[in-house]
């Protein structure tokens, strides 16, 4: 099978110029950290390699760290001389359950794991921010926290890491993180105020008939035809019951019954996926959801169970956070076309659970390069991306935290 390259079109350039020196000299690093995570990829809260390396680079620069929060997440802390507001940059660091199709020297080595969405770039580019501040400290304002957080893929690390205070002692005022993105190209940043990306919901229904004979359906209750008519009912969630100026999304994902071609279905298995942007849509889904499986199952006397699960909150910036992230980006790439303001996904992110405590900005850092072959969209068994955005991803979190520290 052979898979078509997206190539983004924006227009765009990539002038490292403006990245400083000091952060230049350290691409071949980036580059070498982000290859061996890489190498070794780790599921969710089983990131102990990934840890430890991280655990290892903060100790070889003296970093102040505490490691094993939220299992395997890790916190570093580095104090400016000067005074002025504690900041926050997180990166998460899991991969996901993917078999690596590419060949190159620094592919996956683990069976069945890959760092297929570039949180292995996160965490280079994280560890990198953590060496140049720390390096910088006379010059410092206030003090920095970077957050290395497992699990993003699922179930989720950046709960568990603020309900263990990672946030805490000293209090973060503004935090901010960023997403390798190859749906943009390299030498562009996607941000906005408000919602950047949505809440990500899960359901699951078990319906329940009475199955029989085929050629008898009189005697039986369908669990098919039930099935069938609340996929499609549901989609009236969105089209009827959310005002059109909002994004909405409802998908049944999965849909099982049935043993054979003369049998009319005892039970019905369905699953699927919830998005949206605007919090307040958070109680009327699931309550539409179940109102509509209800009374469908009622009119054709079936019985249902429900499952319905609010995994991520929206991911939303804060406006003064996000037009912060704005003037620096457009500072380093210089290209104002490389900004797109309205830059938005129904995909969902923990870094979202952050933002509900803290003021602060996730954006997206365009690392795709049709022209070298790396434009495979992310979860995808050929993704990668330009490593050229590394060191660009350091100077805009560096001149964030210069910009707002004092
Ligand atoms: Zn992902
Ligand atoms: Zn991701």
């Amino acid at each position: 099978m052979t898979f078509t390259i997206s190539s983004p079109s924006l227009p765009h350039s990539l002038n490292l110029d403006n990245v400083r020196p000091q952060i230049k000299e350290l691409q071949s690093e980036l580059v070498a950290w982000r290859r061996r995570i890489h190498q070794k990829p780790e599921l969710g809260f089983q990131e102990k390699i990934t840890a430890d390396f991280i655990a290892e680079k903060l100790q070889e620069w003296s970093i102040p760290h505490q490691t094993g929060i939220a299992k395997t997440g890790i916190v570093a802390l580095i104090e400016g001389a000067k005074p002025g507001k504690v900041q926050a940059i997180r990166a998460d660091i899991d991969a996901l359950p993917i078999q690596e199709a590419n060949e190159v020297p620094y592919r996956s080595q683990h069976d069945g794991k890959m760092h297929a969405c570039g949180h292995d770039g996160h965490t280079a580019i994280a560890l990198g921010t953590a060496y140049y501040l720390a390096q910088h400290k006379a010059d410092l304002h206030g003090t920095v926290k970077i957050i290395f957080q497992p699990a993003e893929e699922g179930p989720g690390g950046a709960k568990p890491m603020i309900e263990e205070g990672v946030l805490k002692n000293p209090d973060v005022e503004q935090i901010i993180g960023l997403h390798l993105w190859n749906n943009l190209p390299l030498g562009t940043v996607g941000v906005r105020s408000g919602a950047l990306m949505a809440a990500s919901e899960r359901f699951s229904l078990k319906i329940s008939g009475r199955g029989g004979h085929g050629a008898m359906p009189d005697q039986t209750v369908d669990s098919i035809i039930v099935g069938s008519q609340i996929v499609n009912a549901l989609q009236t969630i969105v089209s009827r019951n959310i005002n059109p100026l909002d994004s909405a999304v409802v998908t049944i994902g999965e849909f099982r019954a049935g043993t054979n071609f003369n049998v009319i279905a005892d039970s019905a298995f369905l699953c699927g996926t919830v998005r949206y942007f605007n919090p307040k849509l958070e109680s009327l889904i699931p309550q539409r959801l179940e109102t509509i499986v209800a009374g469908i199952c009622e009119s054709h006397g079936a019985s249902y169970d429900l499952d319905y699960q609010q995994l991520y909150p929206a991911t939303i910036n804060d406006p003064k956070v996000a037009e912060l992230v704005r003037s620096v980006a457009t500072e380093v790439i210089e290209t104002p076309v490389g900004i797109v303001p309205e830059c938005q996904t129904m995909g969902g992110e923990d870094m979202s659970f952050f933002l509900q405590q803290v003021p602060g900005c996730y954006f997206f850092l365009g690392s795709a390069n049709p022209d070298k072959g790396l434009a495979y969209p992310h979860h995808h068994p050929r993704f990668d991306f330009d490593e050229t955005v590394l060191a660009m991803g350091v100077e805009i979190f560096v001149r964030c935290i210069e910009a707002s520290g004092k």
